[in-house]
C-alpha cells in the first residue's frame, strides 16, 4: 500500500524509485550514498533494495542519534553491535568470524562490542570482509542519516571508512543524508584534508515527486483503497512533492475522504515535525537561536544574502559580521533548512516555508 506511512521495506509498496533502487542494489562502488530532502523516500528505497539483497545488511539508523548534542565511540559500537543481529540470524556462521575479536562477545545472535576496544570496528569489518571472500558474497553496511554521526567525538569516523574503501573489497556501504549535510559536512569530499577525498562514491538522488508522478502515487494508492483520488494538481498545490506529505495526505485521505480536511491535518502534520526538527538543529545552538529564527522566517518565501543580514542587524539593533551570517546560513542550508537558488536562499519545500511564515508562530 502506497499510502502506509512507515518506510517503506518492499516493492510492492513503493511507487516508482525503480531506477533509484536498482542504482543502490548494484553496489557499484564501495561507497553509495542516497542523497535527498527529509522524507523524500531514503530509507524506504535503501530498505527496499536490501530487502532484494542475496548480500547481508547491518543497518544502522543514524537518526535515533538526531537529539543527542554528540556522541561517542560507545553511541556507535552499540548501534553497529544492535545492527549485527539482523544479518546474523540470516548467516548465522557470521558469529565465528566475529566472535574472536578482542572486545566482541557473541551470544546467540547477540553481539556485543565493548567500547574500550577502539580497534574494534575495523576488525568487525574485516571479519565482515573475510567471511564475504569465502562465502564469494558481499557484506553491506547501511548508515541512514550519516551525517547525525559528524557529531562524533573523539573517534575517527572517516579513516575508518577510508580503509575500509582502499583495503575491503567486499564490504560496501550505502550512507544516505542530504546532499550538503552527508557530502560537504560528513564525508568532506571537497576537502583535500579528508580521509576520503578524492575517492569515487555513487550517488543515487531521490528528487521529490513531480506533479504528474504525485498525480499518479495519489490515484494509485487510492485505488488501493478503492476510494476516488481527490483533485491532485490542488493537493501539491497545498503540499508539495515529497513522497512523505503525499503519503500523510494519502493515508488521512482514505480515512476521513475530505480532501480540504486532509490537506488541512497533513499541512498542521508537517508544521509540527518541522518544527521539532528544527528544534532538535537548535540544540547545542542557543546562542543563534533567535538569528536562526529571524533567518527562516526572513526567508520563508525567498531572500538574498543580503535581506538576511540586514534583518538579522533590525531584530538585534547593531552591526554583524558578514562572516557570522554567512556561517549561520551555511549551517541552515547544510541541514536542507534552506537551499540556494540563483542569489536567493529559499526553503526546499513548500510546507517547511509554510512552517517559517511570519505570523504563524
Ligand atoms: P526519508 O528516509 O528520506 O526521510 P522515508 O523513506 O522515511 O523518507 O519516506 C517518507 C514517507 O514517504 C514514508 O511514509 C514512506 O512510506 C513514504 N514514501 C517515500 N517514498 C515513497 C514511494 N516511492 N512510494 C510510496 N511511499 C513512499
Ligand atoms: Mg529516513
Amino acid at each position: 500500500m502506497y499510502f502506509d506511512p512507515r518506510p517503506k521495506t518492499s516493492r510492492g509498496d513503493l511507487f516508482d524509485r525503480e531506477a533509484e533502487v536498482e542504482a543502490v542494489k548494484a553496489l557499484r562502488a564501495p561507497i553509495t550514498l542516497v542523497l535527498g530532502l527529509r522524507r523524500s523516500g531514503k530509507s524506504s528505497v535503501i530498505l527496499v533494495a536490501a530487502s532484494e539483497l542475496s548480500h547481508p545488511v547491518v543497518y544502522i539508523d543514524a537518526r535515533k542519534f538526531e537529539a543527542e548534542p554528540y556522541l561517542t565511540f560507545k553511541h556507535v559500537s552499540e548501534a553497529l553491535g544492535e545492527a549485527l543481529a539482523q544479518p546474523m540470524r540470516r548467516f548465522p556462521k557470521l558469529g565465528d568470524y566475529l566472535k574472536h575479536i578482542k572486545g566482541i562477545s557473541v551470544a546467540g545472535f547477540e553481539v556485543k562490542i565493548s567500547w574500550r576496544e577502539r580497534g574494534s570496528l575495523a576488525e568487525i569489518l574485516e571479519a565482515l570482509n573475510r567471511w564475504a571472500d569465502d562465502t564469494g558474497k558481499k557484506a553491506v553496511v547501511v548508515i541512514d542519516e550519516a551525517q547525525e554521526l559528524v557529531k562524533l567525538r573523539g573517534y575517527d569516523m572517516l579513516k575508518l571508512l577510508a580503509y575500509s574503501y582502499d583495503n575491503l573489497r567486499n564490504v560496501h556501504f550505502i550512507m544516505s543524508g542530504s546532499k550538503m549535510g552527508l557530502l560537504k559536512k560528513f564525508l568532506r569530499l571537497e576537502d583535500a584534508e579528508s580521509p576520503l577525498y578524492g575517492r569515487y562514491m555513487e550517488a543515487v538522488e531521490l528528487r521529490p515527486f513531480t506533479p504528474e508522478e504525485a498525480r499518479l502515487f495519489l490515484e494509485e494508492g487510492c485505488r488501493q483503497h478503492g476510494v476516488d483520488p481527490p483533485d491532485a494538481e490542488r493537493v501539491y498545490r497545498a503540499v508539495g512533492g515529497l513522497p512523505g506529505w503525499l503519503t500523510y495526505f494519502g493515508y488521512t485521505y482514505v480515512s476521513v475522504r475530505n480532501e480540504e480536511e486532509s490537506i488541512r491535518r497533513t499541512i498542521s502534520y508537517a508544521i509540527e515535525l518541522i518544527r521539532q526538527e528544527f528544534a532538535h538543529f537548535l540544540e547545542g545552538r542557543w546562542a543563534a537561536e533567535r538569528r536562526y529564527q529571524v533567518i527562516m522566517e526572513t526567508a520563508a518565501e525567498c531572500a538574498a544574502w543580503s535581506e538576511l543580514k540586514r534583518a538579522v542587524e533590525a531584530a538585534e539593533g547593531r552591526h554583524i559580521n558578514d562572516s557570522e551570517i554567512t556561517r549561520l546560513v551555511r549551517n541552515l542550508v547544510d541541514y536542507g533548512f534552506l537551499e540556494k537558488r540563483g542569489d536567493m536562499y529559499c526553503p526546499p519545500d513548500p510546507l517547511i516555508s509554510t512552517a517559517f511564515r511570519r505570523g504563524r508562530r
